[in-house]
């Protein structure tokens, strides 16, 4: 039995995003009161919990899922909503664990997954400004030569979506900045508003019979063959628990909770643009990322606000004032936007793993308890991934998908609780140095 924990003890409270601004209705749904019985519990209401929800009520499972705050309150609500293909990052070097026949089954993945977004919003008619076109922003010549390598893996993939390299006199069709030295324009990327996203699979999952609650933290868990979950008001026992709560986990199970660097990441919108003005930043409205450490990620959102983001703090400390401290950042792509305003800032929690591959497995001991977190702020496609493979092999179908996920070790950080942030801080800003020489 764990010792309970403080709640709310989820210490990053930041502010609500521009997304909380321009949401469909929030569902307003129920506190758990009582005692409530099912075959599984999900813990967390974020993608991964969601989708995972989805999919065990898809094959008939009945299914409570609790949240602390409200649904999509993490990262899931918060992201840069960008859609990119791939989970993890260098899964070559599995190869002597999944084998490299594996290798490629979880590459091909990586491209199902974001299928798996495209058909739940076509399925379940979520209206979240769905957009295709994604630029991968090269800084420097060897970026490039990383594309050339992407681009002609995808084609051995059998990728059916257009990809496209630039070269740096090409990037102002893409990106009205001086900043890039070329590109990779995929077509089977784009971007969403993904708080949107998450309502609207909330609302997906109610239909297919999940019992989803908010404001209902777990606070303790009793192991066994039979789970049974605290919350301040109530519990479920459940013959099998799904904990999806990422970055946000803190000391609800200390053994995943380690494996998991909680970092922040930070975005801000400008105040709508004119189309005119819009059209000179991103052209083709596609979503792009630049490849640096410490990553800009920027798009326009559907009322024309460029939303920018970046940065990659794990010293567990928030910039005071994230509008300050984000727009140098987006002044030094695109100068012509000194005189406008930021009308919202807000920042979120990235889950690190070690090795840049989702978690997705069960606990050794407790194999009735299963997980998927640390997507490495790549997860909006992973979770839904993670979704299903958490649903198969919880009902006992083999795709062989969550065992080669699952097969993969994963390290805890050193340094226990309070110290492995400012561990990996100092590891951090050592490969930003190597950036700068
Ligand atoms: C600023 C930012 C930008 C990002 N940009 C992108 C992007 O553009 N593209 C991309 O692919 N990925 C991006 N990511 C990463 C992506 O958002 C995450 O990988 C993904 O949303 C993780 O989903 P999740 O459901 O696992 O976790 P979360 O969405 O964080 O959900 C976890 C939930 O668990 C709940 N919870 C925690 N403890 C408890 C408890 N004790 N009881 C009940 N509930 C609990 C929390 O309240 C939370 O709602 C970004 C992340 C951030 C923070």
């Amino acid at each position: 039995m764990n010792a309970p924990v403080q709640q709310p003890a989820l210490r990053h409270q930041h502010a609500a995003s521009y997304y909380a601004a321009s949401s469909l209705p929030q569902p307003e749904l129920a506190v758990l009161e009582g005692e409530r019985v099912a075959d599984v519990c999900v813990v967390g209401g974020g993608f991964s919990g969601l989708n995972t929800a989805i999919e065990l009520a898809e094959r008939g499972f009945s299914v409570v899922l609790l949240e602390a705050h409200k649904i999509g309150w993490g990262a899931s609500g918060r992201n840069g909503g960008q859609l990119i293909r791939g989970v993890g990052h260098g899964l070559d070097q599995f190869a002597n664990v999944i084998g490299v026949d594996g290798v490629r089954q979880m590459k091909l993945m990586g491209l199902e997954a974001v299928e798996i977004v495209r058909q739940r919003i076509e399925r379940f008619q979520i209206p979240c400004d769905l957009t295709w076109g994604y630029c991968d922003l090269a800084n420097k010549p060897q970026d490039l030569e990383g594309f050339a390598e992407d681009a002609s893996e995808l084609h051995s993939l059998g990728y059916r979506y257009a990809t496209r390299l630039l070269q740096a006199h090409e990037m102002h069709s893409v990106v009205g900045s001086d900043r890039y030295v070329g590109g990779l324009i995929d077509m089977g990327s784009g971007h969403l508003h993904p708080l949107n996203l998450a309502l609207g699979e909330a609302v997906a999952a109610g239909q297919l019979g999940v019992k989803l609650f908010e404001q209902s933290a777990v606070t303790r868990i009793d192991y066994g063959p039979e789970v049974k979950i605290h919350t301040a008001r109530g519990t479920v026992r459940a013959k099998t628990l799904v904990l999806g709560c990422n970055a946000y986990l803190n000391d609800l199970n200390p053994q995943l909770g380690g494996k998991v660097l909680p970092a922040g990441s930070y975005i801000i919108a400008t105040e709508p643009l004119s189309a005119e003005q819009a059209h000179a930043l991103l052209p083709q409205n596609m979503a792009v990322c630049d490849q640096r450490v410490a990553l800009d990620y920027y798009r326009l959102s559907a009322d024309r606000r460029l939303l920018f983001g970046g940065a990659c703090h794990y010293s567990g400390r928030d910039p005071k004032d994230i509008a300050a401290y984000m727009r140098p950042k987006m002044l030094a792509v695109f100068p012509q936007l000194a005189g406008v305003n930021i009308d919202y800032q807000w920042g979120g929690m990235i889950g690190i793993g070690a090795n840049r591959l989702p978690q997705i497995g069960r606990l050794k001991e407790q194999p009735n308890v299963y997980y998927a977190q640390a997507y490495s702020g790549h997860g909006l496609n992973a979770t839904h991934l993670a979704g299903k493979l958490l649903a198969e092999a919880i009902s006992g179908q083999h795709s062989g998908g969550f065992d080669m996920f699952a097969k993969v070790p994963h390290i805890t950080f050193p340094g226990g609780k309070h110290l492995r942030s400012p561990l990996l801080a100092l590891g951090m800003l050592w490969h930003r140095m190597k950036e700068l020489v």
